[in-house]
């Protein structure tokens, strides 16, 4: 197992601490402050135990060092705001003078936000020489940054492999815990929902879910690729042709463990999202395309769904975000909080949709990590937190 920030006494310790503040910002502006806010309870609990931090984060995807619009500034702003009791401090550079300076005089409970790591060029190569300058900022390796743990970026895990001490802040625990411990042993029948817009996205979830669960439904655009290997008419639906072999590999296999592997066996289409109206129809006519599964679908999903003691969800059924096109993902987002499963939901749009639906207190577990999150349910190696286990020994 990890050890997590509870299993280590972290009193007036230096912190090195790498956080997932990658919010959405505007000229200066944050659009959406979730990640900073799902980040206090970790920030607090060190902050009250004294602990003097160094706080790192990546923010977008700059090409060329600092770039104003990717900087840091407006988020250590904001936590100064949602951190008011504390005195937050930002340094102007990732391991620059400003940075050391800054850390040199931390008090104890205090926080040094630097700026964004990806202004270093060796972060996302993971570079060694990087590392060294991470490890000078602190005693303790702390990562609350799940979202990032699939990378083996410098601050993630070369960073991390010097530290002696490697723990897991609040919110990347329960993330770990979730998608790793949980569905290592699922209570069975597990059933998982697969939706979304493409199957090369997901191919090794598709793979190694095939392999552990009891059952499976696709629906989104994804659905209709696997609807046109087995031959069936989908019309001008989004489908991807080079996928057809791998659809048909992901279906063999299910049909060899005799698991469910259930498709949806009528549709809402319309001519185009413009459309003002659509039709419900058992197949995708010509010149129409599938948004969205259709009312006996629901059904069919819903028989499985209920049978299920563990329920993985990634990927909207279909284009929710078109009200025309919601009730199906809503109805299984209902059917599935409404059963006393060990329920996940995983991935970006499918945390937007459930938070939609109005269920998502119901839900046990809903990930905000994207690609991490599928990788981790995948049951593949994450490098963060491979690193994590490895410490914790
Ligand atoms: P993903 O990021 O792969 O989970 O895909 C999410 C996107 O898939 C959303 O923007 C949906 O609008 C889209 N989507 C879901 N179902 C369909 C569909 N039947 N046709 C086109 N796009 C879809």
């Amino acid at each position: 197992m990890f050890k997590t920030i509870r299993d280590y006494d972290v009193s007036r310790k230096r912190i090195f601490l790498r956080l997932d503040l990658n919010v959405p910002i505007k000229e200066g502006k944050i659009k959406d402050d979730s990640r900073i806010v799902a980040s206090l309870p970790t920030i607090k609990y060190l902050l009250e135990k004294g602990a003097k931090v160094v706080a790192a984060s990546h923010l977008g995807r700059p090409k060329n060092g600092y770039e104003p619009q990717n900087s840091l500034e407006p988020v250590s702003k904001r936590l100064s705001e949602l951190l008011a009791e504390y005195r937050i401090h930002f340094a102007k550079d990732v391991v620059g003078k400003d940075a050391f300076d800054k850390s040199s005089k931390l008090k104890e409970g205090e926080l040094l936000l630097i700026e964004n790591v990806r202004f270093e060029a060796g972060e996302t190569k993971g570079d060694e020489e990087l590392a060294k300058k991470f490890r000078k900022f602190g005693d303790i390796y702390v990562t609350d940054a799940f979202g990032a743990l699939h990378r083996a970026h410098a601050s993630v895990y070369q960073a991390a492999k010097l530290f002696d001490v490697v723990l897991s802040g609040f919110l990347a625990e329960k993330e770990i815990i979730y998608l790793k411990e949980t569905l290592k042993n699922p209570e069975r029948p597990y059933f998982a929902i697969l939706g979304g817009a493409k199957v090369s996205d997901k191919i090794p979830i598709l793979k190694s879910l095939v392999e552990k669960v009891d059952g499976m439904a696709i629906g989104g655009a994804m659905a209709y690729t696997f609807l046109l290997a087995k031959g069936y008419k989908v019309g001008k639906s989004l489908v991807e042709p080079d996928m057809i072999e791998t659809s048909l590999g992901i279906m063999k296999r299910a049909e060899e463990r005799e698991i469910q592997f259930l498709l949806p066996v009528d549709h809402k289409i319309a001519r185009s999202l413009e459309d003002k109206e659509f039709k419900i129809s058992d197949s995708v006519e010509d010149d129409f395309c599938g948004y969205d599964i259709g009312i006996s679908t629901v059904k069919l999903f819903e028989r499985e769904i209920k049978k299920a003691k563990t329920i993985v969800w990634n990927g909207p059924l279909g284009v929710f975000e078109n009200p025309l096109f919601r009730s199906g993902t809503m109805d299984i987002a209902k059917i599935v909080a409404e059963t006393d499963a060990i329920k996940i939901v995983g991935g970006g749009d499918s945390v937007s949709a459930v938070r939609l639906s109005g269920v998502a207190d119901k839900i046990t577990h809903i990930s905000t990590g994207g690609g991490a999150s599928l990788e981790l349910i995948a049951g593949e190696k994450l490098p963060g937190v491979e690193i994590l286990y490895e410490k914790g020994q």
